[in-house]
């Protein structure tokens, strides 16, 4: 029998961006096409949930009391301050993915992309999302009029240090074209299944069997 998707290593597939840069649409974008089989992998956060947002859907809001015992309980695979908020990933539902074979999505920062990618070493790939400019950024920004006018300023100030960490990923996208930049997100996770050491195992027994017919 040739072999199943579900035979190979999982992945861990990051996206990283700063904020409005067209990281969350391409996220719902990947999860909203369930050939991709994608999951995505639901943060922790201590910051106030936004009107849109819904709690255990977008993040779990906890208090800093309870992700502190958490991160100290080693329960996260990753943690960062951003923005004077903390974020992190739980460890165990993403553990429960990959032994099943199965990919996950990573919605985290690039502090948090590097302690994932030191942890899980060759099962992450990481794509950086440049916004077309910083014009665009910031009025992407004043558009969703999520955050107040000082966290606007400071999203951008952090967002010149986060682009300035492209050089830490695998692949790097212009999202001057959400439908473009799509496209080349899904053939990247295309190519990254079929990569030999992910699916050594597999191919090795259906090589095996071939070579015996
Ligand atoms: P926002 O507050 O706009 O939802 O997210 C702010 C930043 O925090 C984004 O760059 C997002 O990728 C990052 N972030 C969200 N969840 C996590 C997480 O679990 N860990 C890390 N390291 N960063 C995260």
């Amino acid at each position: 029998m040739p072999p199943t998707p579900s035979s190979r290593r999982g992945i861990v597939l990051i996206l990283s961006s700063p904020s409005g840069a067209g990281k969350t649409t391409l996220t719902r974008m990947l999860l909203q096409d369930r050939d991709l089989d994608l999951t995505l992998s639901i943060s922790v956060t201590t910051r106030t949930r936004r009107s849109s947002e819904v709690d255990g859907i977008h993040y779990s809001f906890i208090s800093e009391k309870r992700f502190v015992a958490m991160r100290d309980a080693g329960e996260l695979l990753e943690w960062a301050e951003v923005h004077g908020n903390f974020y992190g990933t739980p460890r165990a539902p993403v553990e429960e993915i990959l032994a099943q074979g199965r990919d996950s999505l990573f919605d985290i920062d690039y502090q948090g992309t590097r302690q994932v990618r030191e942890k899980l070493g060759a099962d992450t790939v990481t794509v950086f999302i440049l916004p077309p400019s910083m014009k665009e950024l910031r009025a992407r920004l004043e558009r969703r009029a999520e955050d107040p006018r000082e966290a606007i300023e400071k999203r951008l100030d952090n967002a010149r240090k986060e682009i300035a960490r492209w050089k830490d990923y695998d692949y790097v996208i212009v999202n001057d074209d959400l439908q473009r930049a799509f496209d080349d997100l899904i053939a990247i996770l295309r190519a990254e299944r079929q990569r030999r050491p992910r699916r050594e195992k597999e191919i090795e027994k259906f090589v095996a069997q071939l070579l015996s017919e």
